[in-house]
């Protein structure tokens, strides 16, 4: 044990970076608090349950999609229906599985009636939560699945095939674009494409 560790001991402290961890998982309670009793938009009168997000707390990977659909309502976990599943098997072909070193999370937390798209105003009472996540996680990178993780989080409309291929930044944390798991249920043969997308962002996290 080094000296500093003894001393610490000696004084009834715990290390420092227990000490840090544990007023992060303090945080993370507390905002999991917030978002469940969370009444800004008017989304939460029409779900069943907020959806806070799911994975390791200190994942290198943070993807985010779009907002809960019905079977995330029903179960409190994001991307547990069909495109959950697609999503699950994309990771596994890279050599990942969600939470062992992956957080997922939507930029909404309750799900839009009739999985309507989001609107701007519940997009901008919902993020800072997501926003609040990633500082948080400090991921290596941010995966931004489909149309609206993307304009949320990089404040542009560009299209997703125009954005690919190329390393953003959010927060000063590397973010790479990729299409939602629900457009490749509609379009199989673009797999390869997230498949790709995938791969290069697991280089960026090498890179890092
Ligand atoms: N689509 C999303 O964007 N998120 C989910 O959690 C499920 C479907």
């Amino acid at each position: 044990m080094s000296r500093r560790a003894e001393v610490l001991q000696e004084m009834g402290l715990a290390p420092v970076w227990i000490v840090k961890r544990k007023s992060v998982e303090s945080e993370w309670q507390e905002l999991k608090a917030r978002v469940a009793g969370c009444t800004d938009c008017k989304l939460r009168a029409g779900c069943t349950r907020t959806v806070f997000g799911v994975g390791d707390h200190q994942a290198d990977w943070l993807l985010v999609g779009e907002a809960p659909g019905a079977e995330e309502d029903r179960l409190g976990e994001p991307f547990v229906g069909q495109a959950g599943k697609l999503l699950d098997n994309m990771l596994f072909s890279i050599g990942l599985s969600r939470g062992d070193n992956v957080y997922i999370a939507n930029v909404l937390k309750c799900r839009p009636p009739g999985n309507r798209n989001p609107e701007p105003d519940e997009v901008a009472k919902c993020s800072p939560h997501l926003a609040r996540q990633i500082v948080l996680i400090q991921p290596k990178v941010i995966l931004a699945l489909g149309r609206f993780a993307v304009q949320t989080l990089l404040n542009t409309d560009a299209t997703i095939a125009s954005l690919r291929g190329k390393v953003y930044s959010y927060a000063g944390v590397p973010l790479v674009v990729t299409y939602h798991p629900a457009y490749l249920l509609r379009n199989l043969p673009d797999k390869a494409k997230v498949w790709a997308d995938l791969l290069f962002a697991k280089r960026t996290i090498e890179r890092s």
